[in-house]
């Protein structure tokens, strides 16, 4: 498979190519255009002319195009989804039920988001009017991480789209391919050439070209927080949204429903293959239900069927990359030498068949006896490895859940109704989820604080990304002027 560019509607090819690997057995799925500057300028110039006929286009008729792009997605969720398997190693029975209908589900939300712009009205004494009105920004920059590409991409492009913008979209170098998908879809759907363009390639050369570029008015950018940093540091003035790392504080207190917090524990750090910035990979659990709570997650940890994503019962699929298995590796080494215990797992390769033997496969590791100012407790290891902390008391937990860089999601497992609400409203974070794993509502604001990142986006805060407010004050019954250099 040959993937290019797309610009202006038209696939452009580069000099330079770069392979998209199988992370479960290293075959090359695809040969991929490496734009740098020329191919950043050729798509933000082409994203350039498109903006003001679509800025121009009747909301009704961009919705209408949005839908139509949403129900493309869902027609072709088998399609998508074992494409987004093969390049990114999550595993099919998530990309095909959650992930790949999600990216369709944020095209009809937001499809219906673009026509519920309003704003204030302010009247003053009956001779002032001050009205808001909403604009779209012009050309934005989407920028993806790799983990859930197809979703993340889309997370972008609706809103962006939806609300007038045009947009240039850099997918991961290590994941690439269901975008060029999307791109032939939107053009299926009736996006007018230029106003979806997508430039692969590295972030170094693609995507710091396109932070930087002076026609780019928004970023929003999914990825690392060293990244972020770099690119808040060279892109100049330009509106930000900053999705960025986490290490979310997943905490169960002695009288939380023990069998409910026990599955949404696994499932928080070991669901995307633990590739997720919301995993809750500190589990904080109270002193006097520790050793019992933390005999049960390994024991449920060493039952999780890892191998191959294409098999709808595999619930850990590979890493990324190789990098990325080796870093993943690094913490799992490190861990006993900072005194935690390994429950589960560990660095032993899993047991798997000759066909996946070259696969960047790692167990799902169990770490108990976790101080919180331990490197495991501190870093983003990105992968599936839970550190399970133990706490004393309620102020105890969040001291700890608050004793870190990140301030991504949370989670609080009580019974006790005071006390959910205490520490909800106390945790540092963007997002805290009571009794429950993480639900995305697409109505509520998503990202984080602290070194989470900065903005956030869903239902009305999507505004705030890719629209500019701008305040009208219309005179309606002659008020006082003064009467400046008058004596
Ligand atoms: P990354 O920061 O390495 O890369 C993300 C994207 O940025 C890629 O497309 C990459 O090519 C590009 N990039 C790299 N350097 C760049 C530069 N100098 N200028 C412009 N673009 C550049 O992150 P990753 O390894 O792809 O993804 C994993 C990270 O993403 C984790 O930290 C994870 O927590 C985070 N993440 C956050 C969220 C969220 O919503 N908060 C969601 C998913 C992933």
């Amino acid at each position: 498979m040959h993937i290019q560019h797309l610009i202006d509607g038209k696939p452009v090819a580069s000099a330079e190519v770069f392979e998209s690997v199988n992370p479960a057995n290293q075959e090359v799925l695809a040969e991929v255009a490496s734009g740098g500057q020329a191919e950043v300028a050729a798509a933000v110039a082409s994203a350039k002319a498109a903006f003001p006929g679509w800025a121009r286009t009747p909301q009704a008729q961009r919705a209408a195009i949005m839908h139509k792009l949403g129900d493309l997605i869902v027609a072709h969720v088998p399609e998508i989804s074992e494409w987004e398997t093969r390049d990114t190693g999550q595993v099919i029975g998530q990309t095909r039920k959650q992930l790949v209908p999600r990216a369709a589900d944020n095209f009809h939300y937001f499809a219906e988001m673009c026509t519920r712009t309003d704003g204030h009205t302010y009247p003053v004494d009956g001779v002032l009017l001050n009205y808001t009105l909403f604009h779209p920004v012009g050309v934005c920059a989407l920028i993806s991480p790799w983990n859930v590409p197809f979703m993340t991409a889309t997370w972008k492009v609706a809103p962006c789209l939806a609300f007038g913008n045009t947009a240039v979209l850099k997918m991961s170098e290590l994941s690439p391919i269901t975008a060029s998908r999307l791109g032939q879809l939107a053009l299926e759907a009736g996006v007018p050439p230029g106003v979806l363009n997508i430039v692969h390639g590295f972030g170094r050369s693609a995507g710091e070209a396109l932070c930087r570029h002076p026609d780019v008015r928004a970023i929003s950018f999914t990825g690392s927080t060293a990244t972020g940093n770099r690119i808040v540091q060279a892109a100049g003035l330009k509106k930000f949204s900053m999705e960025l790392g986490g290490k979310s504080p997943f905490v169960v207190f002695e009288d939380a429903n023990r069998a409910r917090a026990m599955d949404a524990a696994v499932f928080m750090i070991f669901s995307n293959n633990g590739e997720r910035c919301t995993a809750g990979s500190r589990i904080l659990v109270q002193r006097s239900i520790y050793d019992g709570f933390a005999e049960e997650f390994a024991q449920r940890a060493a039952r999780i069927r890892v191998g191959d994503p294409m098999d709808e019962q595999t619930i850990i699929g590979p890493m990324i990359s190789r990098d990325h298995l080796a870093k993943v590796r690094r913490y799992i080494e490190l861990g006993p030498k900072e005194g935690a215990t390994v429950l589960a797992g560990g660095l032993d390769a899993p047991d798997l068949p000759a066909n996946l033997r070259g696969g960047n496969f790692v167990r799902p590791t169990v770490f108990a006896n976790v101080r919180n100012d331990m490197r495991i407790a501190q870093e983003e290891i990105f992968g599936p490895v839970a550190c399970l902390i133990p706490f004393t008391d309620e102020a105890d937990a969040i001291r700890i859940a608050n004793d870190i860089r990140y301030g991504l999601s949370s989670y609080v497992w009580t019974e006790n109704l005071g006390r959910a609400h205490r520490v909800a409203a106390a945790i540092e974070a963007g997002m805290c989820f009571v009794n429950s794993q993480n639900v995305r509502d697409l109505r509520q604001p998503f990202g984080g604080t602290k070194a989470s990142g900065t903005g956030r986006e869903g239902g009305t805060w999507s505004f705030e990304v890719f629209l500019e407010p701008k305040n009208v004050c219309v005179s309606i019954d002659n008020h006082p002027i003064p009467k400046w250099g008058v004596a």
